[in-house]
């Protein structure tokens, strides 16, 4: 049998707890080793540490400390490991805690970091998804079932002191191009909130004053939200200290490509089963810059989709050159518009696109102007058939839940 290596208790705070952290540095103390081969199980927070409730008021999504955020176990040591390995990382299973069998997904508000369709949904928002085995509903949002595509949203290694500087300097460079944006152009370090593992004192202190925001993912891997990161994968982390540091967490049982609702997908306390072994040199014998991942052999078997199609125009009509970004925007905002006609509201249709297996898709990039992006609903997650026909959309009755909603105060 496995051993839990990292036990944590879901009744305490993350900040009692001395085998998590919330920042990247390199001097956070490795919490517990394993020796290549062996398997092993690291019990994980949510990634706000318990600040969001199984409820039916999105209050706490509003007022959610985002200074806290992300909450990972670890760093676990692998013996053997040192600077240029590659670790191979077995991700073997994930589940929820038996006695936690929930997640959830929310919007954050414009005032408190916004997201991808800040501006359409501009207020806080929380659903609740029950998790029932493999599958999950919502009863904030009726009508939709799916099996969970569970994976951890932030994995990686501590990065090294250079590559820790490298981080913050090009980070802090962007942030400085317009510093009163919002949401920022960046997560820069902040000492407001820092949990560091096991350290204490002036080091501690001087740590946390610079130790990297786990928000965007980089060349360790990261904060990457990828949905098929999935249990039955295996990851190939660059190492950039001794014994790799291996962090977890933000564990999702299910998302749509992009987390597009930022708070986030959805979003679960639970445990990662896992397996590490060591290539040695493999960053150079691989040209290794960033992780790089096989996919499970276990997916969901979602094969129908509808496809919505969206290009570099943005909502106001205004032409942009290439932009992925704005053209995955509107294949999203085409598809919310599209269910919406089936009796939906807004808010429940993006949360069914940022919990959902649904897939995104660079489709063209080269065009001039416009880059398209596609955006790929499964149909059978659906309790009604949403393909179009010549009697149009079928309202549905969906009375009987709506997302919760959190005005600012
Ligand atoms: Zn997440």
């Amino acid at each position: 049998m496995a051993d839990t290596i990292i036990k944590i208790d879901l009744d305490k705070s993350p900040y009692e707890h001395d085998n998590i952290h919330n920042r990247w540095h390199p001097d956070i103390p490795i919490v517990a080793t394993v020796n290549p081969g062996e398997d092993f199980i690291v019990e994980c927070m949510d990634w706000t540490g318990g600040q969001i409730k199984n409820d039916d008021s999105a209050a706490d999504v509003r007022d959610v400390i985002l200074e806290q955020v992300h909450f990972l176990s670890g760093p676990i040591g692998v013996n053997g490991a040192k600077p240029g390995d590659l670790l191979e990382v077995d991700i073997l299973d994930i589940g929820a805690f038996q006695n936690n069998l929930w997640g959830f997904n929310g919007f954050f508000s414009r005032n408190n970091g916004g997201g991808f369709l800040t501006e359409h949904f501009p207020d806080a928002h929380k659903s609740i998804w029950d998790i029932e085995g493999m599958f999950t509903r919502s009863r904030h949002v009726p009508g939709v079932n799916f099996a969970g595509l569970i994976h951890p949203g932030l994995i990686g290694c501590l990065p090294s002191r250079d590559e820790l500087n490298k981080w913050n300097t090009r980070e802090e460079k962007l942030f400085n191009t317009d510093p009163e944006r919002t949401p920022p152009l960046a997560a820069l370090p902040n000492e407001y909130c820092a949990h560091m593992g096991r350290m204490k004192g002036d080091e501690r202190d001087a740590a946390a004053a610079e130790g990297a925001r786990t928000v965007p993912p980089r060349e360790h891997g990261g904060n990457c939200d990828i949905k098929d990161l999935s249990r039955g994968s295996k990851v190939y982390f660059p190492v950039y200290v001794d014994g790799g540091g291996l962090s977890v967490g933000d564990l999702h049982f299910s998302q749509g490509d992009g987390e597009i609702t930022f708070c986030g997908a959805i979003e679960m306390a639970g445990w990662i089963h896992m397996r590490a072994n060591v290539i040695k040199d493999g960053m150079a014998k691989y040209g290794i810059k960033n992780p790089i991942f096989k996919p499970s052999p276990i997916t969901p078997a979602y094969n129908d989709h509808l496809i919505f199609e969206g290009i570099s125009v943005d909502e106001a009509g205004e032409q942009h050159y290439l932009d992925v970004h704005i053209a995955y925007r509107q294949a999203c905002l085409n598809a919310i518009e599209y269910l919406k006609k089936f009796g939906y509201s807004g808010a429940q249709a993006y949360a069914i696109l940022g919990t959902a297996p649904c897939q995104g898709h660079i489709s063209g990039v080269v065009d001039i102007p416009n880059a398209c992006a596609t955006l790929w609903l499964p149909t059978q997650i659906f309790d009604f058939d949403i393909s179009p026909n010549a009697n149009g959309p079928k309202k549905q009755d969906l009375s009987a839940g709506a997302v919760c909603v959190a005005p600012d105060l």
